[in-house]
């Protein structure tokens, strides 16, 4: 059975005291590989090696380390397959689906190799006579990032090559359910030149992340994951002084209007609601159906019949199992609260099986939808976090606006019009921080940020793009004067002493 160890000051360890943790299969549940859990000593000696690692990364010049960005992007590239083989056998994903998840991924690589443009900073001259004022980006030290199962290579993608082209170094604690994607990520990492102890990977759950946020060698916390583990995380790490950013949970609408697309919203709803079997922070899990667009309803369901879960290389397959045995309870039990609260099932995925040997103990869950479903109910107020679609209807796109407004959280959002008014009042007046017109899944590309509002986010500034550079960095304004009596003059250029 393959151990997956730590990465710590450049050393694969499985030294652990700790008992391992299982990394299963989620299509059969069979055990896959053994995850070594960091101790607290061995978290120490992972900040001992970052601290240390950080005094010499931060003098490498900008280009330096834009040119291990390039590398890395480029070995990603070559490994881009493998990485999504090994994607798809943790989390059980389509082969289709993890190799966008680590593309997602080298797309915010290709980013941070534009860091020395990213980090210039501002200057004005004459401020006052003969005073001139700059500004210097400059990295802040050791930074930590925590990470969720459902894109266990995009995400520490988000994080530790922005940071790390910023001048930081790393702890990377990604999710101990599938930890195979985060580790050959950082393996590539070495590979491209970093330094040891630029890059440290430790494993776990709470306790190591609960000991890392008391640790004051650490200035700040990258965070992607469940809302009351991501308050958790904003409220102790900003208690022990580290800057936090903490992307949460979700419940993403789409709203369509009459004068859409039908083809073209029904097929982008059928993706974006049960894509990845729903497990995505900026899925559809909302549809509301303004004015006669209701009687798409029942088309709607006809097309998420035709998709079928099915296993990570099976072509056919319209997204894979769920996560965990556990993850597969929780949305059965939302849905039967659902039919409990009254809501109409439409399509009932709670008794899908896979038919075929060996994999009938998946954690499988078929596309589910339900229609008449109202504000107060558990299914609209909880992330679901599965492939179950709730319908809504209003008379107005008025209405469509306020009930969004009044949903807690504020991730994702699409409108289907075809009128340029709409999508403009639409873009204006809502409260969520990524707003796709015609678009199911506006996920900006990383010469953007990664903007959620709300619950779905705690902190100031965002992933990647321009705000990731702000975040994983202090500015020093210098200001600056320089008096015309100490020019040095004459035929020696002797600077007078005074
Ligand atoms: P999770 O909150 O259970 O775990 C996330 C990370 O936190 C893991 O590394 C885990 O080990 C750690 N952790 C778990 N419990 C902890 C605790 N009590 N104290 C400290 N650390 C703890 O999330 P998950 O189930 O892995 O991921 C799914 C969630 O992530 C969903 O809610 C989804 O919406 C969210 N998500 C959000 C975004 C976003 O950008 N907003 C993106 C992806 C996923």
């Amino acid at each position: 059975m393959p151990l997956i160890p730590s990465l710590i000051n450049g050393e694969l360890t499985t030294s652990s005291s700790l008992p391992n943790i299982p990394v299963t299969n989620p299509a059969n549940n069979e055990v896959i590989a053994e995850l070594t859990c960091t101790s607290e000593a061995e978290l120490a000696l992972a900040v001992a090696s970052a601290k240390t690692a950080f005094q010499s990364w931060k003098e490498v010049p900008a280009s330096e380390r834009a040119r291990v960005m390039m590398r890395y992007q480029q070995l990603l590239k070559e490994h881009h397959d493998e990485l999504a083989t090994i994607l798809s056998s943790e989390t059980g994903k389509t082969l289709a689906d993890a190799k966008g998840d680590v593309w997602r991924g080298i797309e915010v690589v290709e980013q941070a190799i534009n860091i020395p443009s990213m980090m210039m900073g501002e200057t004005a001259e004459n401020v006052a006579r003969g005073i001139d004022t700059y500004s210097f980006i400059q990295p802040l030290g050791v930074c930590l990032g925590i990470t969720p199962f459902n894109f266990p290579a995009m995400i520490p993608l988000w994080m530790f090559p922005m940071a790390i082209a910023c001048g930081n170094t790393f702890i990377l604690k990604p999710s101990e359910q599938d930890p195979l994607t985060p580790m050959r990520l950082a393996e590539l990492f070495i590979q491209a030149g970093a330094p040891q102890g630029v890059l440290n990977v430790v494993h776990g759950g709470k306790d190591q992340v609960n000991m890392l946020l008391q640790d004051p060698d650490i200035r700040a916390v990258s965070f992607v994951g469940s809302v009351p583990v991501g308050q958790h995380i904003y409220k102790t790490a900003t208690d022990n002084m580290k800057r936090a950013q903490c992307f949460a949970g979700a419940k993403n609408h789409s709203v369509i209007m009459p004068d859409s697309n039908k083809i073209q919203v029904l097929n982008n709803l059928v993706g974006a609601s049960v894509g990845a079997a729903g497990q995505r922070c900026m899925a559809i899990s909302v549809a509301v159906f303004v004015g006669d667009t209701k009687k798409w309803i029942g088309e709607l369901t006809e097309l998420l019949k035709a998709v079928k879960p099915g296993l990570w290389d099976d072509e056919s397959a319209g997204f894979g199992p769920l996560i965990s045995p556990q993850a597969k309870q929780k949305v059965l039990s939302l849905i039967q609260h659902g039919k409990d609260e009254g809501a109409t099932c439409l399509l009932d995925g709670s008794d899908f099986v896979l038919d075929k040997a060996g994999y009938e103990n998946g954690n499988w869950v078929g596309p589910t939808v339900f229609a008449d479903v109202s504000e107060d109910m558990v299914i609209y107020q909880e992330e679901i976090f599965g492939p179950v679609l709730c319908c809504m209807t209003v008379d107005t796109l008025e209405q469509a606006i306020a009930l969004v407004n009044r949903n807690p959280y504020g991730n994702g959002t699409s409108i289907f019009t075809a009128s340029g008014a709409a999508a403009r009042k639409y873009q204006h007046e809502i409260e969520v921080g990524q707003v796709g017109i015609n678009v199911p899944i506006p996920v900006p590309l990383p010469f953007f940020s990664f903007t959620g509002w709300k619950n779905s986010f705690y902190g100031d500034l965002h992933a990647y793009g321009k705000q990731a550079v702000r975040f994983y960095t202090e500015t020093k304004t210098i200001t600056a004067r320089w008096f015309e009596d100490d020019i040095p003059s004459g035929p020696n250029m002797t600077i007078s002493l005074k």
